[in-house]
């Protein structure tokens, strides 16, 4: 099973293995995030205060679309799309922080795994409303040493 790292920006270009210009396969994904030092209010979870780092999100899209879902999370985090309706809506869309890499793993779901896995809760409750980990959000000392460990973890789990 092959995992992909992927530059946000080629998704859906003709430099895109996954093809989600026209395709829409499921899987499970990872949004790495370089954060500086800032308070970001998330949803329910309210004012939320995050170090600066490498940040790694996990989720999953086995609905419609399927991880064309991951397009959306670039264009909210792009600026393009103001939607906030997950956790990651409100961090992937401050305007401080960038979307540096895209994870992901088509037909495979191995979010909570992965999540459980790659490292401890940056922020408890973020993303894992709907399971028992203590959140799909972890944090690392830079983007480099996040998106390494999240293919590592990926790896490890398919
Ligand atoms: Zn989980």
């Amino acid at each position: 099973m092959t995992v992909y790292s992927l530059e946000p920006h080629a998704l859906a270009t003709a430099a895109d293995p996954l093809e989600l210009d026209t395709r829409a396969p499921r899987g499970t994904y990872a949004l790495v995030f370089a954060v500086p030092e800032t308070t970001i209010e998330v949803g329910a979870l309210g004012d939320c205060e995050f170090d600066a780092g490498g940040y790694v999100y996990v989720g999953s899209a086995f609905g419609t679309g399927g991880l064309r879902r991951v397009l959306r999370h670039r264009r909210v985090a792009s600026g393009d799309h103001d939607a906030r309706h997950w956790h990651v809506d409100y961090l992937g869309g401050d305007s401080d922080v960038e979307l540096t890499r895209v994870v992901c793993v088509p037909d495979q779901n191995v979010e909570c795994a992965v999540s459980s896995t790659l490292g401890a809760s940056a922020l408890d409750g973020f993303g894992s409303s709907d399971c028992t980990c203590d959140a799909h959000l972890a944090a690392f000392e830079n983007t480099e040493t996040a998106t390494s460990l999240a293919v590592a973890t990926f790896e490890s789990k398919v």
